[in-house]
């Protein structure tokens, strides 16, 4: 699988992907803001765009699916229970959605939304390293928000049931870039963690287009989200929430929340 990443310069700092097969040059257009220059990208490196996915229903995650279709009639696949205007398929947890050499699983990830998906695809014969597409469900360096829509605990539950399950090797591809502000909130919560302290100053100066892909081994040393057992964690949350007990889902809410006003 060849990844295209594309950071699209808006105050909202989203990524946008083509996903695309190295053999048959066809792509998945994934999470579109500007639609026109995924299509103009896909040109440019000779890719037919077969199919939209949106991994879920807010604005800045579907607002470029009608210049795209526009511009090659692809069809916008998104969670069965999603609303998104010309829809044509509801995928559901588990489905296997192919095209060319490409094959991505659909993981139902609620939290920041009901109904958002990731996509993983597995290692296979032809692409090494398993990949995360990871929407607005895992950054790095975080978890994303559940304020429009979402519920904390079953974004624990997605965290602890299907994303921390996955291999150390694990690329990941965010939908939007907080990188750089994500490691000051680590910091925040765990200022002796020295990972954390190296890759803020790796990415301190790098602009967005040019920010590194992380793999999830990376991520479980410095995002506080995977690390929900670490007492410095623990012992930095007891000074705002006393009571707090040591229990995961706990210390994940306790996180989320500081986060939020952070
Ligand atoms: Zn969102």
């Amino acid at each position: 699988m060849r990844v295209l990443r594309r950071y699209m310069h808006n105050s909202l700092r989203n990524f946008n992907y083509l996903l695309a097969c190295e053999h048959s040059h066809q792509a998945i257009a994934l999470d579109p803001l500007d639609g026109e220059a995924m299509v103009a990208l896909a040109q440019q490196h000779g890719l037919q765009i077969k199919l939209i996915i949106n991994t879920h229903e807010h604005h800045d995650h579907i607002e470029g699916n009608p210049a795209v279709q526009a511009a090659t009639g692809a069809p916008v696949w998104a969670h069965e229970n999603a609303r998104i205007p010309n829809q044509a398929h509801g995928i559901k947890a588990g489905d296997w959605i192919e095209l060319g050499t490409m094959r991505l699983q659909a993981l139902h990830t609620p939290g920041h939304t009901p109904v958002h998906v990731c996509l993983l695809a597995p290692a296979s014969e032809y692409d090494a390293v398993p990949r995360l597409f990871s929407g607005d469900t895992l950054f790095n360096a975080c978890a994303g928000n559940c304020k429009n829509g979402g519920n904390v605990d079953d974004m624990y539950e997605s965290f602890v049931s299907q994303l921390m399950p996955l291999p150390d090797e694990t690329l990941l591809y965010p939908g939007h870039d907080y990188m750089k502000n994500n490691l000051g909130f680590a910091l925040d919560r765990e200022p002796g963690n020295a990972m954390a302290s190296y890759w803020q100053q790796q990415v301190a100066a790098t602009p967005e287009d040019d920010m590194p892909l992380m793999t999830l081994g990376q991520e479980r040393q410095y995002n506080p989200f995977l690390r929900l057992h670490t007492p410095e964690v623990i012992a930095g949350l007891r000074q705002q929430f006393p009571d707090l007990s040591a229990d995961d889902r706990a210390v994940f809410k306790a996180l989320r929340q500081l986060r939020d006003h952070w």
